[in-house]
Protein backbone atom coordinates (compact mmCIF):
# COMPACT_ATOMS: atom_id res chain seq x y z
CA UNK A 1 0.00 0.00 0.00
CA UNK A 2 1.30 3.11 -1.15
CA UNK A 3 1.89 6.14 1.43
CA UNK A 4 -0.83 7.86 -0.12
CA UNK A 5 -3.61 5.80 0.05
CA UNK A 6 -2.62 5.15 3.89
CA UNK A 7 -2.92 8.63 4.33
CA UNK A 8 -6.31 8.55 2.58
CA UNK A 9 -7.26 5.86 4.68
CA UNK A 10 -6.67 7.60 7.94
CA UNK A 11 -8.79 10.56 7.02
CA UNK A 12 -5.98 12.85 7.15
CA UNK A 13 -6.70 13.89 3.30
CA UNK A 14 -3.00 15.85 3.20
CA UNK A 15 -2.21 18.13 0.46
CA UNK A 16 0.76 15.79 -0.54
CA UNK A 17 -2.09 13.14 -0.68
CA UNK A 18 -3.71 14.71 -2.49
CA UNK A 19 -1.74 15.71 -5.07
CA UNK A 20 0.38 12.59 -5.28
CA UNK A 21 -3.06 10.60 -6.92
CA UNK A 22 -3.45 13.07 -9.87
CA UNK A 23 -2.90 10.78 -12.73
CA UNK A 24 -3.08 13.05 -16.10
CA UNK A 25 -0.87 16.10 -15.52
CA UNK A 26 2.20 16.76 -14.95
CA UNK A 27 3.86 16.95 -11.56
CA UNK A 28 4.78 20.68 -12.00
CA UNK A 29 0.45 21.12 -12.59
CA UNK A 30 -0.24 18.85 -9.65
CA UNK A 31 2.11 21.35 -7.48
CA UNK A 32 0.46 24.21 -8.63
CA UNK A 33 -3.14 22.70 -8.19
CA UNK A 34 -5.09 24.95 -5.65
CA UNK A 35 -6.60 22.72 -3.23
CA UNK A 36 -9.55 24.05 -1.04
CA UNK A 37 -9.74 23.83 2.25
CA UNK A 38 -12.78 22.09 2.73
CA UNK A 39 -11.03 19.27 0.58
CA UNK A 40 -9.89 18.21 3.37
CA UNK A 41 -11.98 17.49 5.32
CA UNK A 42 -13.79 14.88 2.49
CA UNK A 43 -13.53 11.21 2.20
CA UNK A 44 -12.46 10.65 -1.40
CA UNK A 45 -12.12 6.92 -0.72
CA UNK A 46 -15.40 6.74 -0.41
CA UNK A 47 -17.21 9.70 -2.73
CA UNK A 48 -16.62 11.86 -5.56
CA UNK A 49 -15.08 15.31 -4.73
CA UNK A 50 -14.51 17.87 -7.00
CA UNK A 51 -13.76 21.15 -7.47
CA UNK A 52 -13.11 24.06 -9.71
CA UNK A 53 -9.77 26.39 -9.69
CA UNK A 54 -10.46 29.95 -8.97
CA UNK A 55 -7.48 31.24 -9.96
CA UNK A 56 -7.27 28.98 -13.34
CA UNK A 57 -10.68 29.19 -15.32
CA UNK A 58 -11.00 26.04 -17.31
CA UNK A 59 -9.25 24.23 -14.62
CA UNK A 60 -11.25 21.68 -12.72
CA UNK A 61 -9.87 18.37 -10.47
CA UNK A 62 -11.58 15.84 -9.59
CA UNK A 63 -10.87 13.09 -6.98
CA UNK A 64 -12.71 9.95 -7.81
CA UNK A 65 -12.88 6.06 -5.67
CA UNK A 66 -11.41 3.46 -7.25
CA UNK A 67 -11.75 0.45 -5.63
CA UNK A 68 -9.99 1.38 -2.28
CA UNK A 69 -7.55 3.79 -3.89
CA UNK A 70 -8.39 7.66 -5.32
CA UNK A 71 -7.64 8.45 -8.93
CA UNK A 72 -7.40 12.41 -9.27
CA UNK A 73 -7.89 13.72 -13.15
CA UNK A 74 -7.42 16.90 -14.35
CA UNK A 75 -9.85 18.43 -16.01
CA UNK A 76 -9.91 21.56 -18.67
CA UNK A 77 -13.48 23.04 -19.14
CA UNK A 78 -13.92 24.15 -23.09
CA UNK A 79 -14.00 27.69 -23.24
CA UNK A 80 -17.05 29.69 -22.41
CA UNK A 81 -20.17 29.58 -19.85
CA UNK A 82 -21.21 25.76 -20.60
CA UNK A 83 -24.03 24.14 -22.43
CA UNK A 84 -26.32 27.19 -23.48
CA UNK A 85 -29.29 25.26 -22.80
CA UNK A 86 -30.93 22.84 -19.75
CA UNK A 87 -29.06 19.80 -19.88
CA UNK A 88 -27.71 16.89 -17.68
CA UNK A 89 -24.21 16.03 -16.09
CA UNK A 90 -23.07 12.64 -17.18
CA UNK A 91 -21.99 11.86 -14.12
CA UNK A 92 -24.74 12.83 -11.37
CA UNK A 93 -27.51 12.84 -13.75
CA UNK A 94 -28.55 16.72 -12.30
CA UNK A 95 -30.47 18.27 -14.78
CA UNK A 96 -29.38 22.16 -14.38
CA UNK A 97 -29.56 25.59 -16.00
CA UNK A 98 -28.19 26.54 -18.49
CA UNK A 99 -24.52 27.13 -18.64
CA UNK A 100 -24.50 25.27 -15.29
CA UNK A 101 -23.30 22.28 -17.52
CA UNK A 102 -20.35 22.38 -19.41
CA UNK A 103 -18.40 20.16 -21.19
CA UNK A 104 -14.86 18.25 -19.85
CA UNK A 105 -11.91 17.10 -20.61
CA UNK A 106 -8.92 15.04 -19.34
CA UNK A 107 -5.86 14.41 -20.97
CA UNK A 108 -5.36 10.03 -20.66
CA UNK A 109 -2.98 9.08 -18.23
CA UNK A 110 0.35 8.61 -19.19
CA UNK A 111 2.16 8.49 -23.06
CA UNK A 112 -1.31 8.80 -24.49
CA UNK A 113 -2.02 12.07 -22.61
CA UNK A 114 1.33 13.51 -24.11
CA UNK A 115 -0.03 12.71 -27.49
CA UNK A 116 -2.96 14.96 -26.75
CA UNK A 117 -5.20 11.92 -26.73
CA UNK A 118 -8.13 13.35 -24.26
CA UNK A 119 -11.39 11.88 -23.02
CA UNK A 120 -14.62 14.40 -22.33
CA UNK A 121 -17.55 14.46 -20.17
CA UNK A 122 -20.56 16.39 -19.81
CA UNK A 123 -20.12 17.71 -16.08
CA UNK A 124 -21.66 20.42 -13.75
CA UNK A 125 -20.04 23.47 -14.29
CA UNK A 126 -19.36 23.52 -10.47
CA UNK A 127 -17.68 19.92 -10.34
CA UNK A 128 -20.31 19.30 -7.50
CA UNK A 129 -21.50 16.79 -8.23
CA UNK A 130 -21.22 15.21 -4.77
CA UNK A 131 -23.35 17.87 -3.41
CA UNK A 132 -25.83 17.83 -6.27
CA UNK A 133 -27.03 14.33 -5.52
CA UNK A 134 -27.55 15.24 -2.19
CA UNK A 135 -30.74 17.47 -3.27
CA UNK A 136 -33.88 16.39 -1.80
CA UNK A 137 -36.28 18.85 -3.23
CA UNK A 138 -36.30 19.71 -7.51
CA UNK A 139 -35.89 23.36 -8.28
CA UNK A 140 -36.16 24.55 -11.66
CA UNK A 141 -32.73 25.53 -11.57
CA UNK A 142 -31.55 22.16 -10.49
CA UNK A 143 -33.00 18.25 -10.73
CA UNK A 144 -31.63 15.50 -9.10
CA UNK A 145 -31.96 12.00 -11.01
CA UNK A 146 -35.65 11.54 -10.36
CA UNK A 147 -36.81 8.10 -8.23
CA UNK A 148 -33.62 7.33 -6.72
CA UNK A 149 -32.90 7.71 -3.05
CA UNK A 150 -29.63 9.88 -2.27
CA UNK A 151 -27.72 6.70 -1.49
CA UNK A 152 -28.83 5.47 -4.68
CA UNK A 153 -27.87 8.66 -6.75
CA UNK A 154 -24.25 8.60 -4.43
CA UNK A 155 -23.56 5.17 -5.31
CA UNK A 156 -24.40 5.60 -9.14
CA UNK A 157 -22.18 8.67 -9.16
CA UNK A 158 -19.52 7.29 -7.63
CA UNK A 159 -19.99 4.01 -11.05
CA UNK A 160 -19.78 6.52 -13.41
CA UNK A 161 -17.11 8.47 -12.19
CA UNK A 162 -14.62 5.54 -12.03
CA UNK A 163 -16.43 4.41 -16.00
CA UNK A 164 -14.50 8.07 -16.36
CA UNK A 165 -11.45 7.74 -14.26
CA UNK A 166 -10.93 3.85 -16.06
CA UNK A 167 -11.04 5.61 -19.48
CA UNK A 168 -8.62 8.35 -18.95
CA UNK A 169 -6.16 5.24 -17.35
CA UNK A 170 -6.64 3.29 -19.96
CA UNK A 171 -4.12 2.49 -22.82
CA UNK A 172 -6.53 1.06 -25.24
CA UNK A 173 -7.19 3.16 -28.15
ZN1 LIG B 1 -22.91 16.62 -11.78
Amino acid sequence: MSQATTALDAGHLTDEAIRSTMTNCTRGEAHRMRVPDWVHGTDPVREVVGWRDPKAPERGWLLVPLGEAVVGLALRATPGKGVRATAMCDLCRTTRSPGEVSLFVAARAGESGRKLNTVGTYACTDLACADNVRVLRATPRLKPDPGLSVSQRQEALRERAATFARKVLSTAD
